[in-house]
């Protein structure tokens, strides 16, 4: 197999809105960066209010016929959709590499996990069947069905620009409903490109539209009256800020926000998975991953035979050109978020945790401008530090050490964030503790990133998340539904005239 293609294209990235791309009103736009040479790539447009009134008033004109047609109409549709991802998934990734940064084959792993959600879409048939009670009273049938809702928008992270809006859009749509997509103005390409396999798919037009922004497109989703629900993935402070003025103005809210996922090693754990374990989900898509692993527990003497492995690892990192076929991790989104992450490294050794492996100042060979970090590694954090209670979102791994089991289990469960979690072990009694008493939404046993499956589907507590439904799975489908109870009876069941106590069956 050759080298894969690089994503090179310098044209605006645009809105898709009624089934073709447009500029909208093209007044404001922003830079898009190639994170690994550091140059501007493309611009991205954003969007004004009266562009997101235009997505809406599309999607709202196209939603009945759409709702209309039978679901396993609305499947095929989705399956050609699943043929299209299938053969352009290469194409997806390198966009996704060239706009985010994060190694080739993790974009192909991003984007097949995708279609997973698609996969899984496309069973919408079976999935929407209904309840039927026959005779809940003499004469008096009952089922329950369940109903679009209508114009749905979902709002995207920069992190995973393909399979974030996998979670939502596909399901969405099987249901029957509308959908606009708000992808991050970071790395705008993949969603665009989608849009353009739904239509090729046979989607009609305006049932799925773009519209690329920033804040000034969020707040105008928010407020529009004809948005049903949001769907948002992103930073903890947006997603509480999401929830509360979505609900305000009436709509159905997910919205899924940051992480500090933590890996309890055990001291009878197998220790060089574990060491494979912590490097892959701390240093992988450089911890920019609302499943990375950014916290190892250390309980008994594991600290002590762990950290030197972690350290060398950690030191030989290959940070490349996420297009390198040796690359291990790539760049930092954007400049400034690679300085965020450097300003945590310092803050971490003023609060006083051991500076193990320092990433700072990491300079890939013909790559000087790109926004790179190499792999950091802090021993002796403690939970009193902000590098502990704080979202990093980069790859720095904090070593904690806990004197046992109660004491990891303690740490983890007063964490605001709750979003995975994992614990390393060969012992099942307290692997099934573990699992039982973690008060996390995601919990991996031996697994270090227990991202579920399309059909399982995907959700934090605490501060990870705001609402009641998981994305995807079941729970997308009733988030994405509401829910109508039918009672019937046929007239020559009638005829008893007219009764003021509750009725009862009969
Ligand atoms: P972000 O919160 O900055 O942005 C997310 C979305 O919100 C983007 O579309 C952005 O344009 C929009 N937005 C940003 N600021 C806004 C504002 N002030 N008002 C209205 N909208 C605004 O997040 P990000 O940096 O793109 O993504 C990284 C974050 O997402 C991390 O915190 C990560 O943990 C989280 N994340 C969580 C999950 C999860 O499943 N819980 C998954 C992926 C990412």
């Amino acid at each position: 197999m050759g080298a894969p293609e690089a994503f090179t294209r310098t044209a605006d990235v645009g809105h898709w809105i009624g089934g073709a791309p447009t500029r909208g009103s093209g007044t404001r736009s922003q830079t898009v960066w190639n994170p690994a040479t550091g140059a501007a790539a493309r611009q991205v447009l954003l969007a004004a209010e009266a562009d997101v009134a235009a997505a809406v008033a599309s999607a709202r004109a196209a939603q009945p016929a759409w709702a209309e047609m039978p679901p396993i109409r609305r499947a095929r549709v989705l399956n050609a959709f699943l043929a299209l991802l299938n053969q352009h998934k290469d194409r997806l990734a390198a966009m996704i590499t060239a706009e985010h940064g994060k190694v080739f084959s993790d974009a192909q792993g991003e984007v097949m996990r995708g279609i997973d959600i698609v996969e899984f879409a496309c069973g919408i048939p079976q999935l929407l069947k209904g309840d039927y009670t026959d005779q809940v009273s003499t004469g008096i049938d009952n089922w329950t069905l369940r109903q679009p809702l209508g114009v749905v928008a979902g709002i995207t992270p920069f992190n995973f620009p393909c399979m974030v809006p996998c979670w939502m859009f596909p399901v969405a749509l099987a249901c029957g409903n509308a959908f606009i997509l708000k992808p991050s103005e970071r790395d705008p390409s993949a969603g665009l490109f989608m849009a353009e396999l739904l239509q090729q798919a046979g989607l009609p037009d305006g049932v799925f539209n773009v519209v690329q922004g920033d804040k000034v497109a969020v707040e105008a989703l928010l407020a529009h009256p004809d948005v049903k629900a949001v769907s948002f993935v992103g930073s903890t402070p947006i997603a509480q800020y999401i929830y509360e003025t979505g609900a305000h103005h009436g709509k159905r809210v997910q919205a899924l926000g940051g992480a500090k996922n933590h890996m309890v090693v055990m001291p009878d754990a197998n220790l060089d998975q574990a060491v494979d374990a912590l490097i892959g989900s701390a240093y992988g898509s450089a911890g920019e991953r609302c499943m990375a692993i950014s916290v190892a527990v250390l309980v008994g003497d594991v600290g002590e035979r762990i950290v030197p492995l972690l350290a060398e690892r950690a030191r030989t990192l290959k940070v490349r050109n996420g297009m390198e076929s040796d690359a291990e991790m790539g760049p930092i989104v954007t400049r400034e978020a690679r300085d965020r992450i450097e300003n945590y490294i310092a803050l971490g050794v003023q609060e006083g945790a051991t500076l193990v492996v320092d990433g700072r100042g990491c300079k890939v060979p013909g790559h000087e401008a790109g926004f790179f970090t190499g792999g950091t590694l802090f021993d002796h954090v403690r939970p009193d530090m902000r590098i502990y209670r704080e979202e990093i979102f980069g790859p720095v791994l904090a070593c904690v050490r806990a004197k046992d089991f109660a004491e990891a289990v303690q740490l983890v469960n007063e964490h605001e964030f709750g979003n995975g979690v994992s614990c390393f072990t060969s012992d099942g009694g307290v692997a099934r503790e573990f699992a039982r008493r973690i008060q996390v939404g995601m919990v991996g046993i031996n697994v270090p990133i227990p991202v579920p499956m399309a059909w399982h589907g995907f959700g934090g507590w605490k501060k990870s998340l705001f609402g009641d439904m998981h994305a995807y799975g079941e729970e997308g489908v009733r988030f994405y539904t509401k829910q109508k109870s039918v009672m019937q009876r046929w007239p020559d069941s009638i005829g008893k005239g007219a009764e003021f106590a509750m009725p009862v069956a009969r």
